[in-house]
């Protein structure tokens, strides 16, 4: 019997990067997943097809709108026949550092990082706990990250999201407890994904990968393993706690 077995899964973003190695994990232990997008469709397609099997579906839908998270987690259920797990990982990271930025262009970040990475989040927990408070319960995992600790010199917006999204997800680890509902989340630091890309490619590639004493960055597979971890039966007592997947990069206590 695989671990995750006929279990309903809503993966947001997870046509690409981290969220299609969450997405392949699942099913690959028997679940059923829906993977969420916002505008690539051909790669909602082709990681569908790689995800195989029966059952998987893939939703477009824009989640920093919340009326449309709100539809998407009506979608999933109806599509899946239920919600066992939801994953939060979709993110966008806006490069506005405040020495350059014009104001206008600084509001701007700050409105699309946050309506993208934590009023989302924020939406979809909601409407997915409204189902699983009447269905015996489920779990929730939240994709975070190192810069929520570590702090984003060019893009605060985004490490205050992530800071916000620690916050949101141990408020309702509490909240949820007693409805049989676990959160947990995971802080990456730097993954090969086409986020990271640029970075990564670029002339501050190799300082990045030396943050690491393992002397790279992570792969997606290894930031799905922990999330995994934290919706697995047994986990449910490690609600509310941040697993950190920075290869040592950056350590907190
Ligand atoms: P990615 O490769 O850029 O993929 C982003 C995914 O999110 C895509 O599927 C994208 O869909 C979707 N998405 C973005 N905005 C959306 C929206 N408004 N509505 C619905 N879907 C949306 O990103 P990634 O590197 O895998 O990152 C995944 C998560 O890990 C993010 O929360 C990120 O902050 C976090 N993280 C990443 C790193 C890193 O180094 N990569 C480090 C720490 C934390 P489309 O393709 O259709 O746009």
């Amino acid at each position: 019997m695989r671990q995750f077995q006929d279990k309903k899964v809503l993966v947001t973003g997870g046509s690409r990067g981290i969220g299609k190695s969450i997405a392949r994990a699942f099913a690959d232990q028997g679940a059923r997943v829906a993977i969420n997008y916002r505008s690539n469709a051909a790669a909602a397609a082709d990681c569908l097809r790689e995800l195989g099997g029966k059952g998987n579906i893939a939703l477009q839908a824009d989640i920093a709108d919340p009326a449309q998270a709100a539809m998407l987690v009506e979608d999933a259920i109806s599509g899946l026949g239920g919600l066992d797990i939801v994953v939060n990982n979709a993110g966008i990271y806006l490069w506005h550092p405040i020495a350059t930025a014009d104001f206008s262009d600084w509001i701007a970040a700050w409105r699309q990082t946050i309506d993208t990475n934590l009023l989302a989040a924020a939406s979809i927990c909601y409407c997915a706990a409204q189902h699983m408070m009447r269905h015996g319960g489920g779990r929730i995992v939240n994709v975070s990250s190192r810069g929520a600790f570590r702090g984003e010199p060019d893009g605060p917006a985004y490490g205050a999201s992530k800071a916000g999204l620690n916050a949101l997800s141990q408020s309702l680890a509490i909240a949820l407890a007693p409805h049989n509902i676990f959160v947990g989340v995971v802080a990456p630091g730097f993954v090969e994904t086409d986020m990271a890309a640029e970075w990564l490619e670029g002339e501050r590639g190799d300082a990045i990968r030396a943050q690491s004493p393992l002397g790279r960055v992570a792969r997606p597979e290894e930031v799905a393993h922990a999330v995994l971890f934290l919706a697995s039966p047994g986990a449910e007592f490690t609600t509310g706690t941040i697993i950190d997947v920075n290869g040592a990069s950056y350590l907190r206590s």
